[in-house]
C-alpha cells in the first residue's frame, strides 16, 4: 500500500487497512465478569451477544460513515444476536430497520444516548419520551413509568465533560449498569474506578463498544443468558446474566482508535460548514 494510500485509508477507517484484532476476544479482565466459564459462554447457544453501543449515519452529533443497515449487515457477520443502535439525543428506529434486522436474525432493541447537563447516559429499550429527559427528577420519572429499559451510565469516569463523574455516585439509584469502555491499556484504565463503584453497588459492569467506525464494532460486548426478546434481556442483564468479553487494548490501538474517530469528527464538522 502507498504512503498516501495508507493515510487516506487510516482517515477513512478502511477496513481493508486495519487488522482485526478483535475478532477473538479474550476472556474478560474486569473481575466483575459474573463467573461462567469463558469456554461454555464463548460456544454456548443459549447466551446472546449483545452490542448495547454504537453509532450510526444521521447521529445529531458525530459524523458517521455506515448507515444502521451497513452496521446491521456487519453486526450478522460478526455473529451478533441482539443490538441497540445508540445515536445521541434521539432514538434511532424504524418498522423498516426491525424488519431487516429479523430477516438477519438480529434482534433490533429502540436505544439512545440522551444528555444531563450535557453529560452521556445510555437508555436500551428505550420509550419515546426519553428523548425529553434532561434532568434527574425526569429520570427518576421515566424509570418508574419504564422499568423494562435499562440506564447505562457512559464512559463515566473518562475525562471531560461528557461524562458523569460525580454525578453518577449522586444519582446511583438511577442507573441500572455501568459501562465498561473499550478505550483501555493495561496501565491507562479510566474504567477504574467505575467498577469500583459497580461492584459497591451490585451494579452490572457491562462491556460496551461505542463503535463509530465499523470493524470495532465487537471491541467490547456481553453475552446474555436469557429468551431473545427485549423484557427478557433487560431482566438477564439486570440479574447479572451476563459475560464481558473485552481486552485491554496497547496504547498504539487506542492512539490509532481515537486518531480515526478525530479525523472523521474533523471531516463532519468541515462538511456542515
Ligand atoms: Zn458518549
Ligand atoms: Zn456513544
Amino acid at each position: 500500500m502507498s504512503k498516501k494510500r495508507r493515510k487516506i485509508a487510516v482517515m477513512q477507517g478502511d477496513a481493508e487497512f486495519m487488522t482485526k484484532p478483535y475478532a477473538v476476544i479474550r476472556r474478560v479482565e474486569t473481575k466483575q465478569s459474573e463467573g461462567f466459564p469463558y469456554e461454555a459462554v464463548h460456544n454456548s447457544k443459549t447466551f446472546l451477544k449483545c452490542q448495547f453501543h454504537c453509532h450510526v449515519q444521521g447521529d445529531p452529533l458525530d459524523n458517521i460513515q455506515h448507515t444502521a443497515k451497513e452496521l446491521l449487515t456487519h453486526a450478522k457477520k460478526v455473529g451478533f444476536d441482539v443490538v441497540s443502535i445508540t445515536c445521541h439525543r434521539k432514538i434511532h428506529f424504524s418498522k423498516t430497520l426491525e424488519q431487516y434486522a429479523q430477516k438477519l436474525d438480529i434482534l433490533l432493541i429502540p436505544g439512545i444516548e440522551f444528555e444531563i447537563n450535557g453529560k452521556h447516559i445510555l437508555c436500551i429499550n428505550a420509550h419515546k419520551n426519553i428523548e425529553k429527559v434532561d434532568s434527574y427528577e425526569k429520570l427518576e420519572i421515566y424509570k418508574k413509568a419504564h422499568q423494562d429499559s435499562l440506564i447505562i451510565a457512559a464512559h463515566p469516569f473518562f475525562p471531560g465533560k461528557i461524562a458523569l463523574q460525580k454525578d453518577l455516585p449522586k444519582n446511583i439509584d438511577l442507573f441500572d449498569a455501568i459501562e465498561n469502555s473499550f478505550c483501555y491499556t493495561k496501565k491507562i484504565d479510566f474504567n477504574k474506578k467505575a467498577q469500583k463503584l459497580a461492584q459497591q453497588h451490585n451494579k452490572p459492569f457491562l462491556a460496551l463498544a461505542d463503535c463509530h467506525i465499523l470493524p470495532y464494532l465487537d471491541i467490547g460486548y456481553i453475552k446474555v443468558k436469557a429468551q431473545k426478546n427485549a423484557s427478557a434481556i433487560i431482566k438477564a442483564i439486570k440479574n447479572h446474566q451476563y459475560q464481558n468479553f473485552t481486552e485491554p487494548k496497547s496504547l498504539w490501538q487506542i492512539t490509532k482508535i481515537l486518531f480515526q474517530m478525530y479525523m472523521l469528527g474533523f471531516r463532519g464538522k468541515r462538511g456542515r460548514k
